[in-house]
């Protein structure tokens, strides 16, 4: 059986704010102070009327849904908001579902890339070495599964990064490490077990789930092939099944639903290629060669001069270099000296710009697809569907915002405290609320 990797802690980490104020009970549900549906936790406090249980599917870029058949998230879209949304830079898997749980820019909670060198503690972090994802000094900020449990209700995360690490000393009542052995059909069974116990105060108040689909077929085949579209329709049918069965959850009518994504994906073309080595030979001792590409010369004096060079060559190569302390102010990044080299190298979108001693090394093959790029550009976008109690219904967003902003969306649907300080914007998010 492949259901081993359930590691479920149970820790003390709960309220620590004392006397934290309950949430108050919303006005167009029961009044849980006279007792209208409400339950009584174990030390006689009322537990919270609200759900939230939102599902991450990796890289489901903003027009998926439109390109191909599905029913079920249109359905969910139509009794509730809908909203193209943002990642933040770099827009690649880890800092992204970090940012989406902790309300903060990745310069902010530290995972800068789904790899780096920390050069404090001469650790390098990446996001297939189980010891790195486990060790919580590389973690910064508060996640809300930890904001949540610190203010007395409880979180289920099944798979979101930053979940295999005791971030601040804490883990949420259930925490299972990413298993990739497990089907969308077997984790949607276990969310589905913990809405729909049969008593209401073991069900959680959040739940995290994670798909690792579709971006890793649309990596191979690009968001626009038949392999894709399979995999987003398959999505939407265990969506179906996942919908259908929470409707035995006791507290089905108090669920809010989020189904979103980290970032978005484009196709690159073998042609669109730059190897920025020749400029440079020899004169890089680390660098990181995704998006972005990262650089630090062997000589750190060298270091203006050899910015000045790849600076020459920008519009040829179809990319933008920078140098770490000189960012664009509205990518938030580059404060985070001890992680992010000192030369920072962003290919424009589409394009596979490297640092590779081989001329060719790295060049992208036919269809292959990545994503990492500029998260204003609207290839990196993604989606954000809500529907239950707290949401808007029938309703598309006026504004593209930041899935940051889960953090605060999560914190003011289950009347919690989001942590502080984080990045969110109210005003992003707070018209896809129902106006009481
Ligand atoms: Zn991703």
């Amino acid at each position: 059986m492949l259901w081993v990797l359930g590691v479920v802690w149970f820790v003390a980490c709960g309220p620590q704010l004392s006397p934290e104020p309950k949430p108050e009970p919303k006005p167009d549900k029961p009044n849980t102070e006279q007792g209208g549906g409400s339950t009584d936790t174990e030390d006689g406090e009322e537990s919270s009327e609200s759900y939230v249980v939102i599902l991450s599917m990796d890289a489901f870029r903003y027009d998926l849904a439109e390109m191909y058949d599905t029913p079920t998230l249109d359905s969910i879209a139509r009794v509730g908001v809908y909203s193209e949304i943002m990642p933040c830079f770099p827009s690649n898997t880890f800092p992204n579902h970090y940012s989406m749980a902790t309300g903060l820019y990745p310069d902010h909670h530290g995972i800068v890339n789904n790899t780096f060198f920390d050069e404090t503690t001469y650790k390098t972090y990446s996001i297939s070495d189980k010891e790195a994802t486990s060790n919580a000094n590389f973690y910064k900020g508060e996640p809300i599964w930890n904001t949540v449990e610190r203010q007395g209700l409880t979180a289920h995360v099944y798979g979101w990064v930053g979940i295999d690490a005791a971030v601040n000393g804490c883990k949420p009542t259930v925490a299972m490490s990413y298993d990739y052995r497990l089907s969308q059909r077997q984790l949607a069974d276990k969310v589905i077990g913990a809405m729909c116990r049969e008593d209401v105060e073991e069900i959680p108040n959040l739940v995290m789930w994670y798909f690792d689909e579709p971006d890793a077929v649309e990596h191979d085949y690009s968001p626009t092939s038949e392999q894709t579209r399979r995999v987003v329709e398959e999505i939407d049918d265990v969506l179906a099944y996942f919908m259908r069965q929470m409707r035995n959850s006791p507290v089905y009518d108090d669920i809010n639903f989020i189904f979103t994504s980290d970032h978005g994906m484009v196709e690159l073309d073998p042609d669109k290629y730059f190897n920025v080595y020749s400029l440079i030979p020899d004169r890089i001792q680390y660098y990181y060669n995704s998006n972005p590409v990262t650089l630090k010369p062997r000589n750190l004096a060298e270091t203006q001069e050899i910015y000045e060079i790849l600076k020459a060559h920008e519009s040829e190569g179809h990319y933008r270099v920078w140098l770490r302390e000189d960012m664009p102010e509205e990518l938030h990044y580059g404060t985070y000296k001890t992680r992010i080299y000192p030369i920072v190298l962003l290919a424009d979108t589409g394009w596979k710009v490297v640092y590779n001693k081989n001329a060719n090394g790295g060049r992208p093959t036919e269809h292959y697809s990545n994503h990492g790029y500029n998260p204003y550009d609207r290839e990196m976008h993604m989606v954000f569907y809500g529907c239950g109690p707290a949401f808007k219904s029938g309703y598309t967003h006026d504004r593209v915002f930041q899935n940051l902003n889960d953090h605060l969306i999560i914190s003011h649907i289950l009347g919690i405290e989001p942590a502080n300080p984080n990045d969110c914007t109210w005003e992003d998010v707070e018209g896809l609320f129902r106006v009481e």
